[in-house]
């Protein structure tokens, strides 16, 4: 069995049925580096260029660690823009396919905020959202993030070079401190480093050189 197979995964059936029926045999390169980590429940730093499959690491993730049967908010994964949002919620959709109902949330500015406390009150397992709105609902109560086991900080550098940092720290701070934390980046330059460094304990750090 080649190595870097989805397969050689401690990953459940189910999931990985339908990582198969999505064409997903092997496991990109920033994939086989991450995984096992994420999977072991390690903190992680992971560095790779767009499009090497960062959305499908940590989602996989964190579906294999969530509880469908505890209806709570037990992931979040904050993004720098609703567009980026609006793909990472459909690609955890489609890796979700065949597991239990697992209802996934979008919390982007731009739509209105009424809709979105109702759909709060009707809970949701994973949160997908950016850091403005995100804020706005803590700033009314209308949403617990108590319960958050995974939180993935997409796209972090682009988060800090757009003027989010005080957004995230106040998000990060709203979820328990027992929790599993990936910082997932395209780049990630000496001032992403240290303002990141206090999200995270001890995390791993992997890193796949652009090859061009
Ligand atoms: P990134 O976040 O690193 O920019 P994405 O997570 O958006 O990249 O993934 C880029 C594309 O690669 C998506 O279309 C996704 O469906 C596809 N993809 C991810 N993992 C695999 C895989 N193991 N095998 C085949 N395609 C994959
Ligand atoms: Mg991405």
């Amino acid at each position: 069995m080649n190595t870097t197979s989805f397969a050689n995964l401690p990953l459940s059936p189910a999931m990985l049925q339908n990582l198969d029926s999505l064409g997903y045999v092997e496991m990109t390169e920033i994939q086989a580096q991450s995984l096992p980590l994420i999977l072991a429940r390690r903190d992680l730093i992971a560095q790779a260029k767009t499009g090497s499959g960062k959305t499908a690491a940590f989602g996989i993730g964190m579906l294999h660690k969530l509880n469908p049967s505890y209806f709570a908010i037990q992931g979040l994964v904050i993004c720098p823009t609703r567009e980026l949002a609006d793909q990472v919620a459909k690609e955890l959709r489609r890796l979700a396919r065949f597991t239990e109902n697992i209802k996934i949330l979008t919390l982007c500015g731009g739509t209105p905020m009424g809709p979105q406390i109702a759909s709060l009150v009707h809970g949701a397992h994973i949160i997908v959202g950016t850091p403005g709105r995100l804020r706005d609902h803590l700033g009314r109560a209308s949403i617990d993030l108590s319960t958050v086991q995974t939180l993935v900080l997409d796209e972090a550098d682009r988060m800090v070079d757009m003027g989010f940092y005080d957004e995230i720290a106040g998000i990060v701070s709203a979820c328990p401190t027992r929790r599993q934390t990936l910082l997932f980046s395209a780049t990630y330059p000496d001032n992403i480093r240290k303002d990141s460094a206090k999200f995270l304990k001890l995390p791993a750090e992997v890193k796949v050189e652009a090859q061009h």
